[in-house]
């Protein structure tokens, strides 16, 4: 069946709209994103592993927090596979429908002539007055568990008539001042009996897959009108994307780090790798350094002792070992537990371990490349900071004393990855916030 109300994406305006479920409006009607197209071909030049287990930890905590409230979840528990992740395709050309899908939203009218309520998809509540519909866009919406309806289903609106008995009768509607739905009255069709629409309680039980919402006291739904940034808020991740090595040899030693680690639990995070705590107590273990695979690396990088090296030849050390022990497993699965044994893997593996619970949130993370990156290695190559830009230079002396900055370090080429990891329902400030996974294909996912 065609679905008129039904539209694609061209262009670029799926991430300029936004995330699924973004409502928006051009012409003052209302849409609502409803499928975003994946771009295979860019998300495989995104070192994406790098950034999965952050993405789950963010994920799980959320929920977790929620949960606090009764929310019904569903732990991410699968490191590798828990969560799909999409980059967003964007087409320069015209082709029609490639960046994704919307459709109208809400589905609902008010004859502008005889002012009955109409629902799209119902053949049945159409009028014969010929005259364009307007969109109905008030939705019901309740601010303890995040739940939005169409007002029909929240409402007295479409009930049967208390006086004449006629079913489902009550769907003319009036107001006093359109924007303001306290003034909005519901009349029946046959006999004119007329009262004020009334919104009812929400028992925070979802009506899709009756999942329990919220275990605060019923309370009732609110009428709002359904547009960008009044109902729905995308729960973004913004986070430097450590240029520690090329893309494409960073992506490999994600792979590595997740097989050699990942039984250590989602909590353990190739960031730990940055804490001085794991390199102080990698320090101490003298079996390690004595190892001749990882002699063998060391002569081949610039560290002598761990303590006096920088953190991006330490990054660079480590990620070449983990890198290396690992195509050696690709190559011989037999010899994993010797390869294991050979270059450090199980006291690389207890360090993870006594860091582990050191967990960075999102802004730590950023502080950790940031500081650890304030040293200027003599080696250009590895170091990423720079104490002049590139290009664009300008002497900016008197405004640093100005704001009382010591120095200002340049990394060129600094790339910040953006995550849409969720949808936060109603309010950002809320103390508990109503996030929730977007789900597709049944499994929560994350839009980069
Ligand atoms: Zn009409
Ligand atoms: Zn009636
Ligand atoms: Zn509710
Ligand atoms: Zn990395």
């Amino acid at each position: 069946m065609v679905d008129k109300w039904h539209h694609d994406i061209n262009e670029s305006s799926s991430i300029f709209q936004g995330y699924l479920e973004n409502m928006f409006s051009q012409n003052k009607i209302g849409f609502k994103i409803s499928y975003i197209n994946n771009d295979k071909q860019k998300l495989q030049s995104v070192n994406y592993d790098h950034f999965k287990s952050l993405f789950i930890h963010e994920i799980n905590s959320l929920l977790e927090k929620r949960g606090t409230e009764g929310y019904e979840y569903t732990k991410i528990q699968d490191l590798e596979n828990g969560i799909t992740i999409i980059y967003p395709k964007i087409t320069n050309d015209t082709e029609y429908g490639d960046s994704g899908e919307f459709d109208l939203y809400p589905q609902t009218a008010i004859c502008p002539k005889c002012h009955k309520y109409i629902r799209l998809k119902k053949p049945e509540d159409f009028c014969n007055c010929g005259v364009p519909l307007d969109q109905f866009t008030f939705v019901a919406f309740c601010d303890e568990c995040g739940a939005h309806y169409p007002l029909d289903v929240t409402s007295n609106i479409l009930n049967n008539c208390p006086k004449c008995k006629q079913k489902n009768s009550l769907r003319v509607i009036n107001w006093q001042q359109a924007d303001n739905i306290s003034s909005y009255r519901v009349s029946c069709t046959n006999c004119k009996y007329t009262q004020p629409l009334v919104l009812f309680k929400c028992n925070h039980t979802s009506r899709q897959n009756h999942r329990i919402m919220s275990n605060k006291p019923q309370n009732k739904f609110r009428a709002t009108t359904a547009r960008a940034g009044a109902i729905l808020h995308p729960m973004i991740l913004t986070m430097p994307n450590i240029p520690t090595m090329s893309e494409s040899t960073d992506k490999s030693f994600s792979q590595a780090f997740t097989h050699f680690f990942k039984q250590v639990g989602p909590e353990l995070k190739e960031d730990l790798l940055y804490l001085p705590d794991f390199w102080s107590t990698l320090d101490t273990i003298r079996s390690f350094w004595e190892k001749k695979k990882v002699i063998d690396i060391m002569e081949n990088s610039d560290i002598t002792n761990s303590q006096s090296a920088d953190i991006k030849v330490k990054i660079s050390f480590i990620h070449t070992l983990i890198s290396v022990a690992y195509n050696m497993v690709e190559n011989n699965r037999s010899r994993e537990l010797v390869n294991r044994e050979n270059y450090g893997i199980d006291e690389i593996e207890e360090c993870l371990d006594s860091v582990k619970n050191k967990y960075l949130d999102i802004r730590e993370q950023q502080g950790v490349y940031l500081l650890d990156a304030h040293h200027e290695s003599n080696n250009d190559d590895i170091s990423p900071v720079k104490s002049i830009p590139e290009s664009g230079y300008e002497d900016n002396g008197e405004y640093l004393e100005k704001l009382g900055i010591e120095k200002i370090n340049f990394i060129p080429d600094f790339k910040l990855l953006q995550a849409n990891i969720g949808i936060i329902d109603g309010s950002t400030r809320r103390e508990v916030l109503l996030f929730r996974t977007i789900q597709t294909e049944n499994k929560p996912t994350v839009y980069i």
